[in-house]
């Protein structure tokens, strides 16, 4: 049972909690990373390389490996037969949904979390979000603006290694790039047809390195991202934060440890953790001088509602009564999906074996005036397809046998489909809490989901339908369909929102360096701060955000506003 008090302690290894684990040991701290599940090992739990056919489940895995876990919902993609055996995806902490709630929480709990797994695509923020509020009257403000972090997207995209180019697009703020992903031939197609349209189509800004990069070697291409990289030529706390903090010697690192609360002292400021081994189902404290919590959005808002105390008896650090509430998420799905007819039986070259977000539209509606449309904000488009590893259209190809088998060759360079990323505006009525009733098998308080799609995500949906139908006929395509609703709410893994930041400690959990405004030893390194959600991802915001949130810290430090140990 550790004794030692540390000066800080982490909760969380993944895109946040990494980041602050290695700055805050390179400056010298002690530092404790407390992660919920087993350290992530490459070469032991990634199964690159491997054809599908190989693999004794054909990469969809034991059908029977859930049985017997409490939270028996398999997760989409990034867990399958290459990574089964590892035990590095969350299946014993089970959730709850409100009646009509359908949320998917997908958890890597392995040390590096999501990153280990993710798509990588990694635009900055700007003024168009921080300020979206001014702008449509909808939602809060972010407590910064675009002058004051741009610094911190590039120090963000300098240490990650993002490829991409300038654009000059009102929504999107050029960064510092790698040279861009090399397109596919469906690419100059579908750029083509958006053209005629108006609408843009370009790099996406995406966290893989197309030439070697800090010690890191370039992407040689294997199309196997999403299963895990096993040489580290993308960005995850595996290969890049973790093993930096554990050569500064600062770091001790406790696995299969499940954070439930942090503990308060007898002002109500933060004293520690108490956690549970996994493995013995011991309770555990541990103490530090400053917690930051970075177990992702949720996860972090499920801690501080647990934690509850005299001092803060609806959860620490929730004077304001916003802890939990404003949870926003990106509505996913296929607005339009089908093949380019000039393509059918041209040789099947691998063109898309960089299984990344190549290109993308960026966001394109409401840039000149706020309320064109008849939905406020607007929302991304990523076009996937092209020669992959995998014929993704094997489903919407009707057939058999060798019939089949060649249908499926002749349409193999053709395919295209779209996903759209539209963001939820805050509500009322999308928030978690802790649920009355029911307990995990380590005896925690449930997280219990309320969420429903509002009316301006839907608008969007319906608006990126038609756009589809236009750009098909536009770049001379074949519509095969379009899904008929958007995916589950949680798909995307790019909520935001429920400790949000902001200057009035009245309504907001923490302050803008997020630093608890009730509790100044308590920080928090995930998108829960973000108060709303963009037209883009989270997570290089959210190492950008961490970056700046540990100098704070770390100068509060110097000043003696945080003792050291
Ligand atoms: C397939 C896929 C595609 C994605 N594509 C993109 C993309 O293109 N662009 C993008 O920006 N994002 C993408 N994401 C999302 C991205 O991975 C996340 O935004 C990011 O990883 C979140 O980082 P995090 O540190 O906040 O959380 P996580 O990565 O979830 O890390 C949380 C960490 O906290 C630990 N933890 C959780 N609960 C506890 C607890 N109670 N006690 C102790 N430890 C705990 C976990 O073990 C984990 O290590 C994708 C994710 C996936 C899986
Ligand atoms: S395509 Fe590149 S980044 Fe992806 S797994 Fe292969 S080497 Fe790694």
């Amino acid at each position: 049972m550790p004794t030692k008090t540390f000066d800080v302690i982490v909760v969380g290894t993944g895109a946040g909690g990494g980041t602050a684990m290695k700055l805050l040991c390179e400056a010298g701290l002690s530092v404790c990373a407390i992660n919920s599940g087993p350290r992530t090992e490459p070469a032991k739990d990634y199964k690159l390389h491997r054809q599908v056919y190989d693999l004794k489940y054909r990469g969809y895995g034991n059908p029977m490996r859930l049985e017997g876990k409490p939270h028996q919902e398999p997760y989409s993609v990034e867990e399958s037969e290459y990574s089964e055996a590892s035990d590095i995806f969350e299946h014993d902490v089970a959730y709850s949904n409100a009646p009509g709630t359908d949320w998917y929480w997908k958890r890597c709990k392995g040390t590096g979390g999501k990153a280990n797994f993710w798509g990588r695509s990694s635009a900055r923020f700007g003024d168009i979000d921080f300020k979206a509020a001014d702008l449509d009257g909808f939602g809060e403000n972010w407590p910064v603006d675009y002058a004051e972090i741009a610094p911190w997207f590039s120090k963000a995209e300098r240490y990650m290694g993002v490829a991409s180019t300038v654009q000059n697009r009102p929504s999107n703020p050029d960064g510092e790039y790698l040279p861009p992903m090399p397109w596919r031939c469906i690419d100059y197609i579908i750029q083509k047809g958006a053209e005629k349209l108006g609408v843009p189509y370009l790099p996406d800004r995406c966290a893989q390195l197309t030439v070697a990069h800090n010690g890191h070697p370039a992407c040689h291409y294997c199309g196997n991202c999403t299963r895990g990289c096993d040489v580290g030529s993308f960005f995850s706390p595996t290969w890049f934060t973790i093993p930096e903090a554990e050569a500064t010697k600062n770091l001790t690192l406790l696995t299969n440890a499940l954070v439930r609360s942090v503990i308060v002292d007898e002002t109500g400021m933060a004293k520690g953790v108490a956690y549970v081994d996994r493995k013995t189902r011991r309770e555990i404290e541990v103490y530090a001088k400053v917690v930051v919590l970075a177990a992702s959005c949720v996860e972090t808002a499920h801690i501080m509602l647990n934690s509850k105390s005299r001092h803060w008896p609806t959860g620490i650090a929730n004077s304001s009564g916003q802890l939990g509430r404003n949870l926003c998420e990106h509505l996913y799905g296929s607005p339009g999906y089908g093949y380019l007819p000039q393509l059918l039986g041209q040789p099947a070259t691998p063109d898309n074996i960089a299984d990344s977000t190549v290109a993308w539209m960026p966001r394109w509606q409401n840039l000149k005036n706020p309320h064109e449309e008849k939905f406020v904000r607007g929302y991304s488009v990523y076009m996937g397809g092209g020669c992959g590893e995998f014929p993704g259209h094997y489903n919407q190809i009707e057939g058999f046998g060798s019939e089949y088998k060649r249908a499926i060759k002749r349409y193999y360079p053709t395919p295209v489909g779209a996903l759209i990323q539209a963001p939820t505006l805050p509500s009322p009525t999308n928030y978690v809490d802790i649920d009355p009733e029911k307990k995990d098998i380590f005896g925690i308080p449930q997280l219990r989901f309320h969420f429903q799609w509002n009316a301006n995500e839907l608008m969007m949906w319906e608006h990126s339908k038609q756009v589809m139908i236009d750009l098909f006929k536009a770049m001379g395509g074949e519509m095969w369909g379009a899904d008929d609703e958007p995916n589950r709410p949680g798909t995307s893994l790019h909520e935001t929102g429920v400790c949000r930041f902001g200057s009035d400690a009245e309504t907001s959990v923490t302050n803008k360096w997020a630093q608890a405004h009730d509790v100044p030893n308590l920080y928090i390194c995930d998108a829960s701060i973000f108060p709303s959600s963009t037209d883009k991802t989270t997570t290089m915001p959210i190492i950008a955000f961490t970056m700046r949130t540990c100098d704070n810290m770390l100068s509060n430090f110097k000043k003696g506003v945080h003792q050291r140990t």
